[in-house]
C-alpha cells in the first residue's frame, strides 16, 4: 500500500465516513477502470546507515520492478512493481470482502490518483541512481561504502572439488565404477570391495 497522501486545500466536502463504511458499489464507482493501488507493495524498512545494508539496497534495485524511495522527514520504503494475484481481469478484487485489512482500511477518496503523495525525497530505480545520491548527499557513507567493496574479495574462494574430496574420504559413484572396472581388467573378475 502506498504512504497516505497529504491533505489538499482542492479536497471535496469531506465525509465523515471511515473506508469501511464506503459499499462496494462506492468504492468500485471511484476506482472505476483503475487497478494502480493492487498492482505494487511498498513496506517500509530500516534507513540504511553502514556499508552492508547499502550495499544490500544496491543488490535489490539491481532487480526488475524493485525500487527504493525515502521520504521526508526520513523513513525508507522498499517498492515492488508487481500486480495482487488477486485482482481479477476486469479489474475487481477477486477475494473482495476477505481481502486483507490493508486493503480494507484504504481510503479510495485519498488515493494517489486524486491527491499528490507525500512528496518522496528520492527515488532510486537503479543501483546508479542510489549510488549517485549517497555521493552527492552522503559522501561520508558512499565513502565507508566505497572501502568496504575495495576490502571485500572480487568473488570467494575458487572451490577445490579434488582437494575436498580427498580431505572428506568420499568418492563419486563415477570414481568407484572406474575403480570396479579397473579392478576387473586386472584380475580378470569383479571384486568384492
Ligand atoms: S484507490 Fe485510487 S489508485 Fe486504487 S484503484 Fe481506486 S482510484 Fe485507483
Ligand atoms: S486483495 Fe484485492 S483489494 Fe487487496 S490488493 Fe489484492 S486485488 Fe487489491
Amino acid at each position: 500500500m502506498p504512504p497516505r497522501p497529504r491533505k489538499h486545500p482542492r479536497d471535496p466536502a469531506p465525509d465523515p465516513r471511515a473506508a469501511r463504511e464506503l459499499s462496494p458499489d462506492e468504492n468500485a464507482a471511484l476506482c472505476d477502470g483503475c487497478v494502480r493501488c493492487c498492482s505494487y507493495v511498498t513496506i517500509e524498512v530500516q534507513a540504511p546507515r553502514g556499508p552492508r545494508d547499502y550495499d544490500q539496497w544496491l543488490w535489490a534495485v539491481m532487480h526488475r520492478g524493485v525500487s527504493l524511495y525515502v521520504e521526508r522527514p526520513e523513513r525508507w520504503f522498499v517498492a515492488f512493481d508487481t500486480p495482487c494475484g488477486n485482482l481479477t481481469g476486469e479489474g475487481r478484487c477477486g477475494i473482495h470482502g476477505r481481502h486483507p485489512v490493508l486493503c480494507r482500511e484504504y481510503d479510495p477518496r485519498d488515493c494517489e490518483r486524486r491527491l499528490p503523495l507525500e512528496e518522496p525525497r528520492a527515488w532510486f530505480h537503479t543501483a546508479d541512481e542510489l549510488e549517485r545520491w549517497l555521493a552527492r548527499e552522503r559522501p561520508a557513507h558512499y565513502r565507508a561504502l566505497m572501502r568496504y567493496r575495495r576490502d571485500q574479495p572480487a568473488a570467494p574462494p575458487r572451490a577445490d572439488v579434488a582437494a575436498d574430496r580427498r580431505r572428506s574420504g568420499l568418492v563419486t559413484i563415477g570414481e568407484s565404477l572406474a575403480a570396479a572396472t579397473s579392478s576387473r581388467t586386472r584380475n580378470g573378475t569383479m571384486r568384492a570391495r
